[in-house]
């Protein structure tokens, strides 16, 4: 039955080639866009990902987009879980394997970045705005090519088979949808997401900065991550340290 309140994906819109979805749909949203615009494309000469890396595709093969959320404040910092959470859900079930997230943004299979995300937001007129870039390996074939030196697969390496674009985006802003309904509705995915969290239990050296603008580095073990998806690093001292925005390696 279709979602009465559906607001993810109600609009899709797909363009060629550009620089960044996430320019475009920042400029959209400027302009007033309605919550749930999904602007996708075949090619980005510009794509990126957190700190201005690099992201990298094949034109024509994989899912390049941006999702518009007008969220209420208090639900913002679920946008990041609730996609990588339906990611990894569609990958599992369109190609068959246990999909993982590496917190806070990437989702794998057995070590291999299958997608990236990236949060951008911003407060104007209409309150705040959340632009949600993905990059999701489709079609292409990344195994060989190691984008950052970091292993990468594609959802078609995964499965033997390709797939295709337009209708995996709207099985995937189908389950986005659903589960930013319930967040609205005052649920919440923390639990489920935890549940994917390769990350946890880990030896982790964790980068950040601090209140006060301080860049901070914290060698510890991932213990958990609490209801806002902070993961919670132990250092050796025993003292436990919430990291928010911060970039983890693993050791
Ligand atoms: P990580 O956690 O993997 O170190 P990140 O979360 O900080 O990286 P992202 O913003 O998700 O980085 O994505 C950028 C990085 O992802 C690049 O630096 C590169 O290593 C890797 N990458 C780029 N293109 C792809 C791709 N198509 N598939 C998988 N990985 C990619």
């Amino acid at each position: 039955m279709p979602n009465e309140e559906s607001v993810i994906g109600r609009e899709l819109r797909h363009i060629e080639s550009t620089g960044s979805t996430m320019d475009d749909l920042a400029q959209l949203s400027r302009e007033g866009a309605v919550e749930g615009l999904v602007l996708w494309t075949d090619e980005q000469t510009a794509g990126r990902g957190r700190y201005d890396r690099v992201w990298e595709s094949e034109p024509g093969e994989d899912l390049l987009f941006s999702v518009l959320f007008r969220p209420r404040p208090a639900i913002a910092g679920e946008i990041n879980m609730l996609l990588t959470l339906a990611i990894a859900e569609l990958v599992d079930e369109e190609c068959g394997f246990e999909a993982a997230i590496k917190w806070p943004n990437d989702v794998r299979v057995d070590g291999a970045k299958v997608s990236g995300i990236l949060l951008e937001s911003s407060q104007g007129a209409g309150g705040l705005a959340v632009v949600a870039g993905v990059g999701l390996n489709v079609n292409s074939r990344m195994r060989e090519r190691s984008p950052g030196g970091l292993p990468a697969v594609s959802m078609s390496e995964l499965a033997e088979r390709r797939f295709d674009r337009e209708e995996l985006l709207g099985e995937l802003m189908a389950r986005v949808d659903e589960l930013y309904t319930q967040v609205r509705r005052g649920g919440t995915v923390v639990p489920a997401w935890r549940e994917r969290l390769e990350t946890l239990g880990q030896s982790v050296q964790v980068t950040f900065v601090t209140g006060g603008g301080e860049r901070k580095a914290v060698a510890g073990v991932a213990e958990d991550v609490d209801e806002a998806g902070r993961l919670i690093v132990r250092d050796e001292t025993g003292r436990a340290w919430p990291v928010a925005a911060g970039e983890v390696t693993l050791r």
